[in-house]
């Protein structure tokens, strides 16, 4: 359903390599957001590497239309969850919705970003059609990057031909 959805808007990260976001998990946020309007809600985003396994909604404890603060007792709960899997998966990122706005970072949202690996995804709502994006911190800005569904068979050459040369390719 959400598919395609991605670089409508003609801007197409051009340094950063796409993230996987499997239509279910895009779907459990999306639910998420729409259940909880007019309130924001937020959730954390686990998986390997650049690949989000799950999303897991966690409650705003903001409990506010334009703000979000994850509580950290359930963050930290998960995190005690997932020492225990095999094989390791990670919290890559943070999910919140715009109950009444486009899916583009805010002032706020890119004050309270503190991790440049993480991927930061938003839904936004404008009427009522829903669009989900994701972001990173990327020298002091939220940068739009490519969300794929994980099915695309694109997503293995053009994480490579699009990374530029004045960005550096990280491998571990
Ligand atoms: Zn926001």
């Amino acid at each position: 359903m959400a598919r395609n959805q991605e670089g409508g808007a003609g801007r197409r990260p051009v340094t950063v390599p796409p993230f996987v976001l499997p239509d279910d998990a895009r779907r459990t946020i999306v639910d998420h957001a729409t259940r909880d309007r007019p309130l924001e809600c937020c959730g954390l985003l686990v998986g390997r590497d650049r690949t989000v396994i799950a999303a897991v909604p966690m409650r705003n404890v903001a409990a506010s239309a334009t703000r979000f603060r994850v509580d950290d007792r359930e963050h930290i709960g998960l995190r005690r969850a997932l020492r225990v899997i095999s094989p390791p998966a990670h919290v890559i990122g943070v999910y919140h919705s715009h109950p009444a706005g486009p899916a583009r970072p805010s002032p706020t949202d890119l004050a309270e970003a503190h991790y440049p690996d993480w991927l930061y995804v938003i839904a936004g709502f404008v009427g009522r059609r829903v669009r989900v994006r994701g972001f990173v911190l990327e020298a002091g800005r939220m940068s739009p990057v490519r969300l794929s569904t994980g099915t695309d068979p694109r997503v293995a050459t053009e994480g490579a031909t699009t990374v530029g040369p004045s960005s550096r390719v990280r491998r571990d």
